[in-house]
């Protein structure tokens, strides 16, 4: 297979781990991450020995010009674009709606649903038969809180998550003919740097005896949703969002 997917945020986290195994799935990978170049360096590194062929670029996914210069280069490097993972996203401190400013709420929906939007397009701009390409999937990272709302946490995430739920929606009515495909996957508790981010790295341990399962979920087993997701196995799938959560 040499099919190109690009996975922003692939440099740690759940997208670290979609990137690893869609390389494992013969994807070639380019990986996009905002600031931390030896993590994305690490998972090139790691695909590479393992045989498989994958390139980092920097950039911020809510700057249109950063996103433009991603695609590009990944046209540039590839001449094809067969997947789309937006993954990149952020969760603010833990928080009362009250308390939250409107340069917090703004910056959360400029990354999680603007970056969305500004790769979507770009994806689409590449992929659509009417631009000269042949089709695609595009797999949108929601959360789980998409549909529980964050109360007292994070309503700002939420509704940016709920956000993308929509866009992944519209956008599966949108490009059904012409043969681009775009699902959600909607993580619940997932155990990766985002909550100590968040500045609470004790929310894991706290929270996962409330999960069905019992437990928090694993970046590996996230991956593998999105990774199905993006295959041919899910051929007759769109605008399907995939809850990952252990039941939560
Ligand atoms: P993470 O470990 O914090 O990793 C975040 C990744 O996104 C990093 O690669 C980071 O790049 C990149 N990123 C952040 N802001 C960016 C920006 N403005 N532009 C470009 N890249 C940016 O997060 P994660 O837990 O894997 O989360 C991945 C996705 O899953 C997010 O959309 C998150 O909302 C969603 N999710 C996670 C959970 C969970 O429990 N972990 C649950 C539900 C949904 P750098 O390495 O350069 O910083």
């Amino acid at each position: 297979m040499n099919k190109v997917v690009l996975i922003t945020g692939g440099s740690r986290g759940i997208g670290a781990a979609t990137a690893r195994a869609a390389a494992r799935d013969g994807w070639r990978v380019v990986l996009s991450y905002r600031s931390n170049e030896g993590a994305a360096d690490n998972v090139v590194r790691d695909i590479k020995l393992n045989g498989g062929i994958a390139e980092a670029i920097r950039g911020d996914i809510s700057r249109e010009s950063d996103v433009a210069n991603i695609f590009n280069r990944c046209k540039d490097r590839f001449g094809r674009l067969d997947g789309l993972v937006n993954n990149a996203g952020i969760l603010p401190p833990v928080g009362r709606f009250e308390d939250i400013d409107f340069a917090r709420w703004a910056n959360t929906f400029a990354v999680n649903t603007g970056g969305t939007f500004l790769c979507c397009r770009e994806a689409v701009r590449i992929m659509s038969p009417r631009h000269g390409g042949i089709g695609g999937a595009i797999v949108n990272v929601s959360s789980m809180a998409a549909t529980l709302g964050g109360a007292t946490e994070f309503t700002d995430y939420a509704a940016s998550k709920g956000a993308v739920e929509t866009l992944t929606i519209g956008l599966a009515n949108e490009l059904g003919t012409d043969c681009i495909r775009v699902n959600g996957v909607r993580p619940g508790l997932i155990e990766t740097d985002i909550h100590k981010s968040a500045g609470d790295a004790e929310r894991v341990g706290r929270l996962s005896k409330s999960v069905p399962l019992g437990r928090a979920g694993t970046a590996q087993e996230t991956a593998a949703a999105i990774v199905f997701l993006l295959s041919d196995a899910a051929s007759y799938i769109t605008g399907s969002i995939l809850s990952v959560s252990g039941g939560r």
